[in-house]
């Protein structure tokens, strides 16, 4: 079959790849100068990413992909034992093995918590683990929570939820962070571990896919079109993946699939704002801290690029479900505060680049509807927003981009569904 791509982010990378490695000719269309979406180095300064980015062990498929690519994760990622530092506090740190068994060790052994803390958290996760790690749609992760200890609360669920879900927990779905939870927790032997890139984000992914694909990728094509048949932009192809965004998604749909076209323009969105800030001769304790959030201190972590193969005196602090900040502005000179206040800096520390996504992710509420895979019979979409267990991540993306493929491959083999006469 000849199938379009349309978006060259990691779930356009994905199809495209399961795609031709199933025998496809495919092409992919990328409106930008360069593949790899949200997730890249930015363009024409790779020593920056597009927002800093963290990996989980659970990322099966992402990790897979990368090994399809030659890319070995191993060379281009930091693997850490899950721990949450904060600035002299050494927090909760998992240690190593089964990654069950860590937690319930981690948490007993966390002494900055009082005990009546750390036997309420396991015996909530006990409690989650029971119920599968399913819970009522409707419910918020603030809801599912209420019973923890504060500091739990604070230290724990709150920074893993803004960081994994890109929404405050009084606004994000419980669901969606069982879910995740579960399987950062049970997806086997270093699950939960965090993998930090050390090398500019283009590396991990869109680089190698775009040596991978050479002339099959198009770049600098913003599709204008899809018309039923299929043809992109005139061109005719037997099946197409929609891998762009959901906005851009939702208006090439509006006459070919209404009530999809609407899901999708219906999703809300919550912005992550990245402060580099440089301060040469500074190191962190750790590659990664986390930070208490507050009205004046708008970053939940920082990462030190030095402790990360990147340059030293380089620090990335980030600014999640960051709305109210990127409204009220002032967000990189809050952030310059906090980081004064709370951290030890050889020289002062000084901004060195601001990067606001405002449409970063979709944002993760409780009960949310998302736009289904299949559009039409041979019109798919790709995408991190596209109906699934997982909040706006790597891997939701990577997972979507290959159920897409996977689909047109089976209309291709059973009734031809991506056949230009089998119109929707
Ligand atoms: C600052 C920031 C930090 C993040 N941190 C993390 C993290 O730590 N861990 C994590 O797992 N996830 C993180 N994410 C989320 C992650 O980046 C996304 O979930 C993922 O990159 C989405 O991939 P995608 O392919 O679905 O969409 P996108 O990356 O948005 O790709 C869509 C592509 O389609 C192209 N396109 C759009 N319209 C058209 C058109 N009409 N024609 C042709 N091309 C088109 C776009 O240019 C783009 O390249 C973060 C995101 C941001 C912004």
């Amino acid at each position: 079959m000849k199938v379009a791509i349309v978006g060259g982010g990691w779930a356009g990378i994905a199809a495209a790849v399961e795609l031709a490695d199933a025998g496809h000719d495919i092409s992919v269309f990328e409106m930008a100068p360069q593949p790899g979406g949200r997730a890249r180095s930015v363009a024409g300064n790779p020593d920056y990413d597009n927002g800093q980015h963290i990996l989980i062990g659970a990322y099966r498929d992402s990790l897979a992909l990368m090994r399809r690519l030659g890319v070995d994760p191993d060379a281009v990622l930091k693997r850490l034992p899950l721990a949450l530092p904060y600035p002299g506090e050494p927090g909760l740190r998992l240690p190593a093995g089964s990654p069950l068994i860590a937690f319930a060790r981690g948490v007993l052994a966390h002494r900055g918590w009082p005990l009546h803390a750390r036997l309420g958290l396991l015996a909530a996760a006990g409690g989650w683990l029971a119920r599968g790690f399913r819970c009522d749609a409707r419910l918020s992760v603030a809801e599912l929570c209420t019973g923890l200890p504060a500091a739990v609360k604070r230290d724990l669920v709150e920074p893993l939820c803004i960081a994994a879900l890109n929404t405050p927990a009084p606004q994000a779905s419980a669901q969606v962070f069982l879910r995740v939870l579960k399987d950062a927790l049970f997806s086997g032997a270093g699950s939960a571990d965090l993998l930090l890139p050390r090398r500019p984000l283009s590396e991990l992914l869109a680089a190698p896919a775009a040596a991978w694909l050479g002339e099959r990728l198009r770049l600098g094509r913003r599709v204008q079109m899809i018309e039923t048949g299929w043809r992109v932009d005139g061109e005719a192809f037997d099946a197409v993946v929609l891998a762009c965004t959901s906005v851009e998604a939702a208006r090439l749909t509006a006459d070919l699939a209404p009530a999809w076209s609407a899901i999708a323009q219906g999703l809300g969105f919550e912005p992550i704002v990245t402060v580099y800030l440089s301060s040469p001769g500074s190191a962190l304790p750790a590659p990664m801290l986390a930070l208490r959030e507050g009205p004046d201190a708008p970053a939940q972590f920082v990462f030190d690029h030095g402790q990360l193969g990147g340059a030293p005196g380089r620090f990335a602090f980030v600014v999640s479900g960051a709305a109210a900040w990127v409204a009220h502005g002032g967000c990189a000179e809050a952030v310059l505060a906090q980081a004064q206040r709370e951290l030890a800096w050889a020289t002062p520390p000084v901004i060195d680049k601001v990067l606001t996504e405002k449409r970063a992710t979709f944002a993760c509420t409780p009960g949310l509807a998302r736009p289904s895979a299949q559009i039409a019979p041979g019109l798919w979409a790709a995408g991190d927003y596209v109906d699934g267990p997982y909040p706006a991540t790597l891997e939701g993306a990577v997972r979507s981009g290959l159920a897409a493929a996977q689909g047109i491959g089976i209309g291709a083999n059973g009734a031809a569904k991506g056949s230009p006469t089998n119109t929707p």
